[in-house]
């Protein structure tokens, strides 16, 4: 097959045309991609999940062990319901130098640039290799990549850097917090509400244990770690969502609630969840019966990322955007599932704006994507 030197705005609108919402299929858009990268001669392993409908697909410029850079994005967008589009969101749209489309900037965006260099470094003898890691089902907790953090485990060669193109508008993230999303299920004893005090209301148990969530918020607050480069500069515990009763005359059984710990990298959720459980037990006790039940299940996890900022890594990804600072960023990514599970450095640096993400009329400027094609130039630049 004849390679074709795509731009990477020609890249996205094709990729834009697969409506990958999370928990969809993806397979098209990675057999495309797959094929194109086969064109220059770079073979792609692809990780189906169960039923082969969405998969991961990983890379290599060239055929070497040696550890390259590994550029990682996501495939899956957040899907379109309720909200007003003015144009087909998986039909690429210019207008007034915006490219409008699901996934433009979240992150569809970079994954295009990051294709097209791939097909430029295979028409390269690099000293380095790229790598290209294209996962699936991120936004709903970072849940598709697992298989590909578990082929880069075993792997002999590990990607010695890892940059994720989550849009930063290409300033240089080196961190963001970890998430843990659970849900909880208060037991108590049904009754007639008429002789409540004899019943064991769920709810009661319910807000005992929101209350329980607040105070260990004080308590990271007062005595967690503190880092002033977020908007909320410590971990944060969240109660969501509340579920519990039937009726009014009815004392409930079952109360159930979602809540989640955003914690910064170095604040361990382990520690949090045993502090807890260590004050759900002692309130159970003020219950007196065993049939007051509250316990827990985790939805999913991922780690937050923490790179220290006079890594190699910085300051290599600063040289080719070409700025001094970092930032953090407020949104989780695969960066810390890469970092803490395969041990890779990793930063997060791409394209585009999260303003613009998960919105109706989602946008990336064509400004943008000029830069991150720069990026890449650079980047294939100090490989060879
Ligand atoms: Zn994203």
């Amino acid at each position: 097959m004849a390679s074709k030197n795509l731009s990477s705005i020609e890249i996205l609108e094709k990729l834009i045309s697969f409506p990958t919402i999370s928990r969809t299929p993806n397979i098209e858009l990675i057999n495309w991609v797959s094929e194109l990268l086969g064109s220059f001669g770079v073979k792609s392993t692809i990780l189906r999940n169960e039923d082969g409908s969405r998969a991961n697909l990983f890379a290599t410029s060239s055929d070497t062990l040696e550890p390259g850079i590994m550029l990682s994005g996501h495939t899956d967008v957040v899907p379109t319901d309720g909200q007003n589009w003015h144009t087909n969101p998986f039909e690429l749209k210019q207008s007034d130098g915006k490219l409008f489309g699901r996934g433009t900037a979240d992150m569809k965006g970079f994954c295009a640039s990051a294709i097209r260099i791939m097909c430029a470094a295979s028409q390269n003898k690099l000293s380095t290799p790229l790598h290209l890691a294209l996962s699936f089902d991120e936004e709903i907790g970072c849940i598709g990549v697992r298989s590909l953090i578990e082929m880069l485990k075993t792997s002999p060669v590990k990607p010695k850097m890892c940059i994720v193109g989550e849009p930063t508008l290409l300033a240089v993230a080196s961190g963001h917090k970890g998430k843990i999303a659970l849900q909880t299920t208060c037991k108590g004893i049904e009754g007639h509400s008429a002789l409540a005090p004899l019943a064991l209301n769920a709810l009661h148990l319910g807000t005992d244990f929101v209350n329980i969530i607040r105070e260990v918020q004080n308590e990271m607050i007062n005595k967690g770690n503190e880092d002033n480069d977020y908007d909320v500069p410590y971990t944060t515990l969240h109660v969501g969502k509340m579920n519990g009763g039937v009726a009014l005359n009815i004392v409930p059984n079952l109360c159930t609630i979602d809540w989640e710990i955003r914690n910064l990298a170095n604040d361990s959720t382990e520690t949090i969840l045993t502090r807890v459980k260590e004050l759900v037990e002692l309130k159970l006790q003020e219950y007196k019966s065993p049939k007051a039940e509250i316990f827990w299940r985790e939805t999913f996890s991922y780690p937050g990322l923490g790179t220290d900022i006079n890594s190699e890594i910085i300051n290599f990804v600063r040289s080719l955007t070409g700025t001094n600072n970092t930032i953090k960023v407020a949104f989780g990514t695969e960066g810390g599932l890469f970092h803490k599970e395969v041990g890779i450095p990793t930063v997060v640096c791409g394209p585009g704006s999260m303003l613009q993400g998960h919105k109706p009329n989602e946008f990336i400027t064509v400004e943008q994507m000029d830069r991150c094609d720069l990026m890449m130039t650079n980047l294939l630049t100090s490989l060879k």
